[in-house]
């Protein structure tokens, strides 16, 4: 956690080609199963270990070169400002331009780590001639080829050794952590409002907990946790794509420090592509999801609404579907302690943990009547399921021949789980593995 790396640079020097590279496959199928097109701006890797996450700065607004080099400026001072470290990107095949020059200047005025990577570095010995890189001023280059790969380990290598350092900023407490995360203007903060709101004397800020970030205590009503990130959401900006880009960041580094994410959709405007970008970011991180549709007050209704606009929420968030869904207003505190219990039921859910007997004694008589397909005339057999011992919801399966089993056959185990046992708002992994 904490290990947030954002890859700038002026546009076409590579910085998708890069950040594709990094992610790898996986996640060109992941888009694929979800038929979301829409340039990914956030992924997470990891590396001898290590998880980290990357940015891509040029990937949210589309970037020509004859964007105004304002724009970029802006883009690259809200990244930097929520990134641990930086990667700066320049083009080999250009040269170090006057346009490079302005982010290093932009970069070595908020002195956070950096590295310059000369990207299109396509044969090692073109790495011979760097001279021309050195006067940015940086101390590390990194000669890459974000197309063939060429320089990407050792890249990989220095930031795990750096990330290693500098990813201390855990907050030391075992309440529940709770993000409030969604696009501007949907309501967050009134919603932290209603809920820290007149008794501010409960409101304790932790010091020293992250190195920019305020978190506040939540308790009331038998509930208690801790509400990441609730200062510093307000960023002083006129600019509509600014402020967009600005939640966007703010949500990736809120959704990486918590344990349940709040996600607030507007009622008037429905489920957008940035709520569910957003959604798919929490998604990744596999935490905990409850979808809170604010501004329920201002939406004329009948007795059916609620349950046609749920139908509406849970096809939009697909294949996703075992998941809480609240109809708020932080204007008229509505259903906010509902909410509220959802939070704590939700991060129950996520430390469940099942005992290996009495997972079996409900899978193993349902697998035997439900086997998995034959596959390529073979039969495969599933001896026994456990819960593995991670942060998130995950089942390994011991079978012969795991690689035979098949996406829907998955699904249908997942449904099961939901079924037989609590895990509303988490996110399950299932592993198939041979014994
Ligand atoms: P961005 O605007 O910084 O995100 O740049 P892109 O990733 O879109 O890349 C711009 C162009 O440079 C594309 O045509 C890429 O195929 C090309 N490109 C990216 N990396 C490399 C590289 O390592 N070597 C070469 N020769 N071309 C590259
Ligand atoms: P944020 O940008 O997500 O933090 O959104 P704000 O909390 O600043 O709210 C944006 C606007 O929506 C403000 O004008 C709020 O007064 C209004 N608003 C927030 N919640 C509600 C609600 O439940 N009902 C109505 N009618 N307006 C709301």
């Amino acid at each position: 956690m904490g290990n947030l790396v954002a890859i700038v640079g002026r546009p076409n020097v590579g910085k998708s080609t890069l950040f594709n590279r990094l992610l790898g496959e996986r996640y060109a199928i992941e888009d694929e199963k979800a038929g979301v097109t829409r340039d990914r701006i956030y992924g997470k890797t990891d590396w001898n270990g290590i998880q980290f996450s990357f940015i891509d700065t040029g990937g949210y607004v589309k970037e020509s070169e004859d964007i105004f080099q304002q724009q970029i400026e802006h883009h690259v001072k809200i990244a930097v400002e929520e990134a641990d470290i930086i990667l700066f990107m320049v083009d080999f095949k250009d040269g170090y331009t006057p346009l490079d020059e302005d982010v290093a200047q932009l970069l070595r005025k908020m002195k956070k780590t950096t590295f310059l990577v000369v990207n299109k570095v396509d044969s090692p010995s073109d790495s011979f001639i760097l001279g021309d890189f050195f006067k940015a001023g940086f101390e590390k280059i990194f000669p890459i080829s974000a197309l063939n790969g060429y320089g990407t380990g050792e890249l990989l290598d220095e930031l795990t050794k750096h990330l290693k350092h500098t990813s201390s900023y855990e907050i030391k407490s075992n309440l529940p952590r709770v993000a409030i995360v969604g696009k501007p203007n949907v309501g967050k903060s009134s919603l932290i409002n209603v809920l820290l709101g007149e008794e501010r004397s409960i409101v304790t800020p932790i010091p020293g907990t992250t190195r920019d970030a305020v978190h506040s205590i939540y308790n009331k009503y038998g509930h208690h946790f801790i509400l990441i990130d609730t200062a510093g959401i307000r960023k002083k900006t006129k600019i509509k794509e600014d402020l967009e880009y600005y939640s966007m960041l703010r949500s990736i580094r809120a959704i990486e420090q918590a344990d349940v994410c709040i996600l607030v959709v507007d009622a008037t405007m429905g489920i957008t592509h940035q709520d569910l970008a957003i959604l798919r970011i929490i998604e990744e991180n596999k935490k905990g999801i409850i979808i809170a549709v604010n501004k329920w007050d201002l939406v004329e209704k009948d007795s059916r609404t609620i349950n046609r606009f749920k139908e509406y929420v849970l096809y939009q968030i697909a294949p996703l579907y075992d998941i809480p869904i609240f109809f708020i207003s932080a204007l008229k505190k509505t259903r906010i302690l509902q909410l509220v219990q959802a939070v704590s039921q939700v991060y129950h859910n996520l430390h469940q943990k099942i005992k290996t007997s009495e997972l079996n004694r409900i899978l193993l008589p349902f697998i035997e009547l439900n086997p998995p397909p034959v596959y390529k005339g073979k039969r495969i057999k599933i001896k026994y399921a456990v819960q593995l011992p991670t942060p998130h919801i995950a089942f390994a399966f011991y079978c012969n021949l795991p690689q035979y089993i098949k996406e829907p056959y998955k699904k249908m185990l997942e449904k099961k789980l939901r079924e037989s046992f609590s895990f509303t708002g988490c996110i399950i992994d299932l592993y198939f593995r041979e014994k």
